[in-house]
């Protein structure tokens, strides 16, 4: 049920303010939410606030809800209330101080389409469907990273609903703590409802996927850890996905970027020359390409994901992710396997040296580079849960214990939080920062209100795995 539901279009394209909560009438929610005895209100934000006082007196669960791609139970979804942001979709742009102000509850997608009449671009999401919230808050690794950082790094100011229910600006000059605390410390202050994000030029790109069949896979990996091995243009970057699917087999499949029309000669040479079964790699559009790869194609079957953090991607650790890609997606195929996937994203090893603003609760110090490397299996029988749970963590445990072997020292490595488990202790996410995240918290009242949401909540119990 849609409790309330208010927008307004202000005179400037691209501005839509509203929030709207949906709840389910027979849970606890519903009747906390009676409480506020309106129907409309004028300035969302206040709607905001006056949400998150019922929240508090009422000790309601809760969740808050951006592009809602978070693969983690209780994250983005709830028993309770849930604060579906995803009519704060503003896009300004200012062009004297070259600054983008987008709306947290934006798919990246409408914010680069929004920002390409004025040439412009911000450092966010590589595929469509992903929310700004929940990216921009965990970190956020983007086709532009080896270039500026990760999307947290970009970030000059927040708007934040507390869970005190007071409004802030966040900024390196006001409330430098929390500005520390929101670049990779997500949900745990409150409810941010919009962020500002230095802008660039933004020209057209060369990019797309390339499918590579079981045949080519030998080649692929030879190319694809050459280029991890000698890439040094910060303006191209790589994803690749190993999947195995029943009825296709083992297969991979290669997302290049290069910012620009055209790479330079050698660039991409050796990974172009990969025989492969289907390509779409050309010059277009930033919001093109983005669009090209659907973020939502999983959307209706069960999944979760199990992100580890890898440095260096040699041949024997490629042929091994594709040896288990291939061995327990056979496996599975007798328990409602949809796909096994596993992406590694190998990036410039100085991509941790772009934080203009000063650190983050997400640790990424400039001699700390780790490589986000996730596990992600689909199915669809409800019954075959732990199962999927089981055999995803076997295979992530094989991984880490084989980068171990080849002297990588990754098993107690900080793992990106958008791409974690739920079941990974809050340690891992925010290594040393955990203490000053608490003082912060106690700081600024939110403590106790953080408790009642999901999410890597420091103080809070590790939660439940999965997505189910
Ligand atoms: C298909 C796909 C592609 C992806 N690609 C990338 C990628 O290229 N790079 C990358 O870094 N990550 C990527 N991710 C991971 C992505 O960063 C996370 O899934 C992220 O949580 C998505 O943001 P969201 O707003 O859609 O999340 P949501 O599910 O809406 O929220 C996720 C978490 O953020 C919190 N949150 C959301 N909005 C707010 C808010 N306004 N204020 C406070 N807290 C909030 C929620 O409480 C929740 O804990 C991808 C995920 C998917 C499924």
């Amino acid at each position: 049920m849609i409790l309330k539901s208010l927008s307004f279009a202000a005179a400037a394209s691209h501005v839509a303010f509203a929030a709207s909560v949906t709840i389910d009438p027979n849970l606890a929610g519903c009747k906390a939410l009676e409480k506020i005895g309106k129907t409309q209100v004028h300035y969302p934000i206040d709607e905001v606030v006056d949400i998150i006082n019922v929240i508090s007196e009422q000790n309601v669960p809760f969740a808050l809800k951006s592009g809602g791609h978070a693969q983690n139970v209780g994250f983005s979804s709830t028993e309770g209330i849930q604060i579906a942001l995803k009519n704060f979709n503003s896009v300004e742009y200012d062009p004297v101080t070259n600054l983008a102000t987008i709306g947290t509850g934006q798919l990246w997608e409408s914010v680069y389409a929004g920002l390409e009449p004025h040439g412009v671009s911000v450092n966010g999401g590589r595929v469509s469907g992903v929310g700004v919230g929940g990216f921009v808050l965990g970190g956020g690794y983007s086709w532009l990273t080896n270039q500026i950082g990760l999307t947290s790094d970009r970030v000059v100011e927040y708007e934040i609903v507390l869970y005190t229910g007071e409004i802030l600006k966040v900024n390196r000059e006001y409330h430098p703590d929390l500005f520390f605390g929101l670049k990779g410390g997500g949900n745990n202050f409150g409810i941010v409802t919009k962020v500002t994000l230095e802008a660039h030029q933004q020209g057209q790109v060369y990019g797309g996927q390339i499918f590579i069949s079981k045949d080519s896979l030998s080649k692929a990996n030879t190319a694809i850890s050459n280029w991890d091995k000698n890439k040094n243009d910060p303006k191209s970057s790589i994803g690749v996905t190993y999947g195995y699917a029943p009825g296709q087999g083992l297969f991979a499949e290669l997302l290049l970027f290069y910012d620009g029309p055209t790479p330079p000669k050698g660039v991409f040479d050796e990974i172009l020359a990969i025989p492969s079964a289907k390509s779409s790699v050309f010059s277009r559009s930033y919001t093109d390409l983005v669009l090209s790869v659907n973020g939502s194609a999983t959307d209706g079957v069960r999944g979760y994901y199990r992100g580890i953090s890898l440095k260096e991607y040699p041949v024997v650790l490629l042929e091994s992710i594709a040896n288990y890609t291939e061995t327990l997606g056979k496996e599975a195929e007798s328990h409602s396997l949809a796909s096994l996937v596993v992406a590694v994203e190998p990036f410039l090893k100085n991509i941790n040296s772009h934080d203009t603003y000063g650190p983050s609760a997400f640790p990424h110090p400039a001699d700390g580079y780790l490589s986000p490397a996730n596990f992600i299996p689909t199915w669809t029988d409800e019954k075959e849960d732990s199962y999927f749970y089981d055999l995803t963590k076997k295979f992530s445990d094989a991984i880490t214990f084989n980068a171990d072997a080849l002297g990588q020292n990754i098993s107690h490595a900080i793992i990106y939080n958008n791409y974690a488990n739920a079941d990974v202790p809050h340690e891992r996410i925010y290594g040393d920062n955990i203490d000053k995240i608490a003082d912060i918290k106690k700081r600024y009242g939110v403590d106790r209100v953080s408790h009642l949401t999901g999410g890597f909540i420091v103080g809070k119990s590790v939660g439940k795995s999965g997505n189910w």
